[in-house]
This record gives C-alpha cells, sequence and structure tokens, in this order.
C-alpha cells in the first residue's frame, strides 16, 4: 500500500514558514505584505478559490485586497485597474482570478501584470527567468509540488519523470523544474502516442490533465511516486463506478451527494501500485495557495 503525501500537511508547514516571515517584516518595522486579487464576473468556483485565499492571508498576516469587477468589464477598465495596482507602492503581489469571462483576453491581463508582483508566476519575464534556472517569482502549483516532494525525500537526480499535460501553469513549469533537479523529464499530452506505455515508465509521474481517472494503475511503475494535479468533478454514477471501482466510499459519496471531487489519477488503484500518492482533494490543492503565499512574501521582500 502506498504513502499518502499529505498535502494539507504540508501547506500548514509552508504557511507556518510564510507566518514567521511575516512577523519579521513586522518586527523590523515594515508593513504586511499585501496582495491584490482582481476577480472579474460571478464564476462560482474563482469565487471559492478567492474566499480561500483571502481566508490563508489572513491566518499568515498577510494583507489582502480584492478588486470585485462585473462580467462585462471592458478589457481597457481591467488594464487600468492593473496599472494602478502596478503602480501602488502598498501592493506587492497581483493576482487576477482565471477564467476571465469571455470577451476578456487573459494572456493579456497577465501580461500587464508588473513582473515583480506577478505572485502567480505566469508573466513572460518570470517564465524566462524559470527557463534559464535563474531566481523569480515562479508558477505556484509545480513549485509546491517541488517542495512537497522535498520535504519527503523524493530522488529526482537521474530518475524518469513523465509529466502529463504542458499548460504554462502547471505542465511546462513542472518539467523545467524537475529537469533543474536533473530529472530525465518527458512532457505527455493530448496527442501522445500509448500514453499508458509513456506513464509506465515514469519513477515520478505528475498528472495535470484535468480528465477524471485518466491514469490507470496499470499506467503506473510499480513503486513510482504519483502527484495528482487534476481537480475535477464526478456526477455522473456510470463513470464513477468506472473510476472508483477500487473506492466503494468515494462511489458512495457520488451516489449520497450528486458528485465528487477526484484527480486524474484513479487513486485506489494507484494506492495499490505506487510508493506515494497525493491524494485529490487534500494533495495538491491546498499547496497551491500556501505558494502563492510564499510568493507574495517574496516579492514584498524584493523591495526591501
Ligand atoms: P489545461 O487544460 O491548460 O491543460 C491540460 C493539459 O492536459 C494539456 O496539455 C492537454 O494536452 C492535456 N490533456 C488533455 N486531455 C488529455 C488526454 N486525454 N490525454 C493526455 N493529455 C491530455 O489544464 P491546467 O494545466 O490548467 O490544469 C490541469 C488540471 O490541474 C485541471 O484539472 C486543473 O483544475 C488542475 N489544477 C489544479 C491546481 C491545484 O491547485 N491543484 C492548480 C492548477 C490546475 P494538449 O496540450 O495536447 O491539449
Amino acid at each position: 500500500m502506498a504513502t499518502i503525501l499529505d498535502g494539507k500537511a504540508h501547506a500548514d508547514r509552508m504557511l507556518e514558514v510564510v507566518r514567521q516571515g511575516v512577523e519579521g517584516r513586522l518586527a523590523q518595522g515594515l508593513r504586511a505584505p499585501a496582495l491584490a486579487v482582481v476577480l472579474v464576473g460571478d464564476d462560482p468556483a474563482s469565487q471559492v478559490y478567492v474566499r480561500n485565499k483571502s481566508a490563508a492571508c489572513a491566518k499568515v498576516g498577510i494583507t489582502s485586497l480584492e478588486h470585485k469587477l462585473a462580467a462585462d468589464t471592458p478589457q481597457a477598465d481591467l488594464d487600468a485597474l492593473i496599472d494602478q495596482l502596478n503602480a501602488d507602492s502598498g501592493v506587492d503581489g497581483i493576482l487576477v482570478q482565471l477564467p476571465l469571462p469571455q470577451g476578456l483576453d487573459s494572456k493579456r491581463a497577465l501580461h500587464r501584470i508588473s513582473p515583480a508582483k506577478d505572485v502567480d508566476g505566469f508573466h513572460p519575464v518570470n517564465q524566462g527567468l524559470l527557463l534559464e534556472g535563474l531566481p523569480g517569482l515562479r508558477p505556484c502549483t509545480p513549485t509546491a509540488c517541488m517542495s512537497l516532494l522535498a520535504h519527503h525525500g523524493v530522488a529526482l537526480k537521474g530518475i524518469r519523470a513523465v509529466v502529463l499535460g504542458r499548460s504554462e501553469i502547471v505542465g511546462k513549469p513542472m518539467a523545467l523544474m524537475l529537469l533543474e533537479q536533473h530529472a530525465t523529464v518527458t512532457i505527455a499530452h493530448s496527442r501522445t502516442k500509448d500514453l499508458a506505455a509513456v506513464c509506465r515508465e515514469a519513477d515520478l509521474l505528475v498528472a495535470a490533465v484535468g480528465r477524471p481517472g485518466l491514469v490507470e494503475g496499470s499506467w503506473i511503475k510499480p513503486g513510482a511516486v504519483v502527484v495528482d494535479v487534476g481537480i475535477n468533478r464526478v456526477e455522473d454514477e456510470a463513470q464513477g463506478a468506472l473510476i472508483f471501482a477500487a473506492e466503494p466510499k468515494k462511489l458512495e459519496t457520488l451516489r449520497a451527494k450528486g458528485g465528487v471531487l477526484c484527480g486524474d489519477v484513479r487513486f485506489g488503484e494507484a494506492m495499490e501500485v505506487a510508493s506515494a500518492v497525493t491524494p485529490v482533494p487534500g494533495g495538491v490543492g491546498p499547496l497551491t495557495i500556501a505558494g502563492l503565499l510564499s510568493n507574495t512574501l517574496v516579492a514584498a521582500n524584493q523591495k526591501v
């Protein structure tokens, strides 16, 4: 039976480091770091994420500044708000919550954020620094995954790592970070031939796809470490019966509540083959917010 890599516990450890960093700033007479969160429209999932971020900020002493804009906000107004936040010396980090409503260009918004305040690490300058292996604000999810692996002593040098997914937010930066730690990295995606065989080569498998239960137990090399970034909601009972064949409790929850959260990996099956697995929920999700707050502290300290 595999070990469960508890993301919540590691997120708490990361948040404690941030809290101490904030305390250290206050002891030096500096102000608390401030994170501005821009929420456009009324997407329910985004509202939950923003609320969770504010609550996490409060826990560690970071000031959270929320800017809510209507769904029909013109791009020029969003640009103007970002310009205003870029110029505000009382703001250390800026986060534009994605996805933006239709009609707004998220790349344009993300590229407008000052790289020094880009706590999501999505700006091309920060992505470029990562590519060069230089310090900068790095994307929160892969950074936090790397921190989790380091905490659990997962050796990366020379191993075969497979990253499933090639987004700028997770897949590509994760692959670069693993490469930086001397893993031999394969990036797989929707056009990869014989995905199962590619995954089976992995000593470390990172799934960031957004397809519930795509990775079956038989895709996992015995003893591999599995990091499941995917967050999916399954409501269909027939699909649930397939994905949760080795997780009867999850299937019960689906039936009782009409839906259940799961990752890209069939957790119950992975537990029987892998040496360590992150659960969903309670794995990578809480780590991402911790990574964001770490970046906010770094951004604030860079200005000193
Ligand atoms: P994207 O949709 O941007 O990227 C998905 C990637 O998966 C693409 O590269 C796509 O390939 C690939 N893909 C899609 N379907 C398949 C398939 N059937 N076989 C192989 N590859 C496939 O997603 P994100 O990277 O933004 O997010 C991925 C998942 O991680 C989502 O579930 C998201 O909710 C979750 N997430 C979780 C976070 C957390 O905090 N835990 C943070 C961020 C994301 P191609 O490029 O060829 O289209």
